[in-house]
């Protein structure tokens, strides 16, 4: 199949596991790369990435997953916003069996007869409120700047239709945020960064440029394994010549400026604010909340939420994960207590999550 059998090349991933193996012995000491986006570490663990580079190279997986890096606190909102009567709660399927405070999730919601439905897509969700005059139709706008546009997008055209009974709860947040408060962590010392490939799609390469400019390596990298690999061999170049920038390995998806047009769709609807992230803690400008102007849209404005008091489940270890500290089998319910028909926390429940897919593919592969 054209641009998937090329980048799965045998032969072409065996030259290049060649060329970072010389490279990283060259290099000569132990190098931390992060990966950003729940897809390249699923790819890593898919592909058996991780146990064929050299010993020297740790990949640490990082807050990629959208589902994942949402507060306790956000979800017990969704869960409050869900519970209301007259309510038609829409939601993408991994945000449904997230656990929050006490174990409370949307699907159990659903099961005590909560109106929650999964939707593939934003569209779904306007397409429900057209279909529900009668009912006020939320929907959860949840991802990071690959899907708020389209939310944004969503978010104008119910003005344009004047459908007053459609809102969106909005936990969007922007990665290069999150990469800079990465960078700051003092428990962290990351080497380069294998930057999201989709969500650079819309930001294009200024966003990252704290990277560089901290001394550290960036490549903006597709997901088949000659991707990642030549992505790593970019990284270990910078490293080796002490010059620093972000490049462009997915150059057949990413250009430089990013897509202008989806980003002022973003601008028009979303401003920037302080949000929180599970593990991260409140990273400044991070989170992207409905402008006033479409505040008839802002279920946050029109739900008139209580104050809600969210409590961790301690035992999940899911924060420290996202940050890259630990990895899942330093979590004592690794495995045992949470598995994915069991999940304790979110890195378990979405498809995205580091600790389901160490569970699916790292675990497996060691066994086979
Ligand atoms: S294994 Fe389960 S409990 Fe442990 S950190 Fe991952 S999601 Fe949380």
């Amino acid at each position: 199949m054209k641009f998937i059998d090329e980048y799965r090349d045998p032969d072409l991933v065996r030259h290049l596991l060649d060329a970072v193996a010389a490279l990283a012995a060259r290099v000569g000491r132990r190098i931390s790369l992060m990966e950003i986006c729940g897809t390249h570490t699923h790819a890593i663990g898919r592909f058996g990435i991780r146990r064929l580079l050299p010993e020297n190279i740790r990949l640490i997986s990082g807050p990629g997953c959208p589902v994942c890096v949402t507060s306790i606190h956000d979800v017990d909102r969704a869960l409050y916003l869900a519970d209301r009567p007259h309510v038609v709660f829409a939601t993408f399927g991994d945000m449904l069996r997230v656990p929050g405070t006490g174990g409370r999730s949307l699907q159990r919601l659903r099961a005590a007869g909560a109106d929650v439905r999964i939707v593939s897509s934003t569209l779904d969700s306007l397409r429900l409120a057209e279909e529900n005059p009668e009912k006020e139709v939320v929907f959860m706008g949840i991802g990071f700047e690959t899907t708020a546009p389209t939310v944004a997008s969503a978010i104008r055209k119910a003005g344009l239709k004047g459908l007053n009974n459609y809102s969106v709860f909005s936990v969007h947040k922007t990665v290069p945020q999150a990469i800079s408060a990465l960078i700051e962590d003092p428990e962290l010392s990351i080497d380069g960064f294998i930057c999201p490939g989709h969500v650079s799609v819309i930001t294009g390469v200024d966003a990252y440029k704290r990277i560089p400019e901290t001394g550290r390596a960036a490549v903006i990298t597709g997901f088949e394994p000659v991707d990642i690999l030549e992505g790593i061999l970019m990284i270990l170049r910078q490293l080796q010549e002490g010059r620093f920038e972000v490049a462009i390995q997915y150059a057949r998806g990413v250009n430089r400026e990013g897509n202008p047009q989806a980003l002022n769709m973003m601008g028009e609807v979303f401003e920037t604010r302080e949000a929180e992230w599970r593990g991260l803690g409140r990273i400044p400008q991070s989170g992207l909340f409905i402008r006033e102007r479409y505040a008839d849209f802002d279920a946050l404005r029109k739900g008139n939420l209580p104050e809600i008091r969210s409590i961790e489940f301690e035992a999940c270890r899911c924060g420290e994960i996202l940050r890259g500290v630990i990895s899942p089998e330093e979590c004592r319910l690794f495995g045992k207590v949470c598995t994915p028909a069991n999940p304790v926390g979110p890195c378990m429940v979405s498809s995205e999550g580091t600790c389901a897919a160490y569970l699916k593919y790292e675990i497996h592969n060691r066994k086979s």
